[in-house]
């Protein structure tokens, strides 16, 4: 029986590969740097198909027992053609048709997909999104993210680039943002303009939002005063998302997410405060239940809906 997968999630900084089983258990975990192979796509690729051999070997599994593998990346991704478009970090993927060059190597069903489309995939299966019909994940990172399940499926607009919610213009003047547009959501609460935030409200460079995170629990006023606003600042992305799309949950993950205490409610009472009636009374804000695993885990969701 094909009950298992084997996830890889393709970052700007490691590589993690695990296989997953019926119940979105991951039974062998592995991982390796990016940057070695920053420049060099076909040792990459020669790479993640040699990792994937060896974890189906590691896990004790027959090429038989597996459905096949799911990998996801950093940026636009054709999901239907099999196809890497872009990569914003990574150099030198530009139109990758990854899936046949690895169907052919590994002899396995490969599909590829935008990363953050597959820790939706995740949440909506196995974490805090179970059983939900109408959710936004937002990752809040370097970069910020989101998928979006409506109707109990996974969104993905007409090219697979749905959920840029990074890219969303709150402000006709903004800052310059890396998309090419100004004022986007990302300019204001990606981990750059979080750690600008900190360096500023501290008066002290070098600050990050660890460092603000340690500093409010101790209950230094200047960073519970810096949580707020950073807390302020993501409500106000949100309140447009939440008038467009009435989600049930809006799920946040990445790195800020685990300082949950400070930001949540704050969240919560921008957007209720500043959305429309009725859907700002219907959406509640959770904090994504994987961590390192999501995007192996999606990998898993992303195989087993593909062939279902
Ligand atoms: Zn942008």
């Amino acid at each position: 029986m094909k009950r298992y997968v084997v996830g890889v999630d393709v970052g700007g900084t490691n590589i993690k590969l695990g296989v997953v089983g019926p119940s979105g258990e991951v039974i062998v975990r592995n991982s390796f740097a990016t940057k070695p192979f920053a420049s060099h796509r076909n040792k990459l690729i020669a790479a993640l198909s040699r990792e994937i051999e060896a974890s189906i070997i590691t896990a004790g599994l027959t090429r038989r027992q597996i459905a096949g593998v799911g990998i996801g990346l950093p940026g636009l991704v054709d999901f239907e053609k099999g196809a890497v478009r872009f990569l914003p970090n990574i150099p030198g993927w530009t139109n990758v048709p990854l899936k046949s060059i690895l169907q052919k190597t590994l002899k396995l069903p490969v599909y590829v997909d935008n990363d953050v489309k597959m820790i939706t995939l995740a949440e909506s299966q196995f974490g805090a999104g179970r059983g939900v019909k109408n959710f936004v994940c937002l990752t809040l990172g370097t970069g910020v993210g989101a998928g979006l399940i409506l109707n109990g499926e996974l969104y993905r607009g007409e090219g697979n680039a749905a959920g840029e919610l990074g890219h969303m213009p709150l402000n006709e003047q903004g800052p310059r943002c890396n998309c090419g547009g100004w004022g986007c959501f990302e300019t204001y609460v990606g981990n750059r303009a979080l750690f600008g935030l900190a360096s500023r409200v501290m008066k002290k460079p070098g600050m990050t939002t660890p460092m603000m995170f340690a500093l409010a629990k101790k209950g230094n006023k200047k960073a519970l005063f810096y949580w707020k606003t950073a807390a302020e600042r993501i409500g106000n992305g949100l309140v447009g998302i939440v008038n467009l799309l009435n989600p049930r949950l809006i799920i946040i993950g990445g790195g800020v997410s685990h300082n949950e205490k400070f930001l949540f409610k704050t969240i919560t009472a921008t957007i209720r405060r500043r959305a429309m009636r009725l859907q700002g009374r219907a959406f509640k804000i959770k904090r994504a239940e994987f961590k390192d695993d999501a995007g192996i885990i999606g990998a898993y969701v992303l195989v087993m809906n593909a062939q279902r």
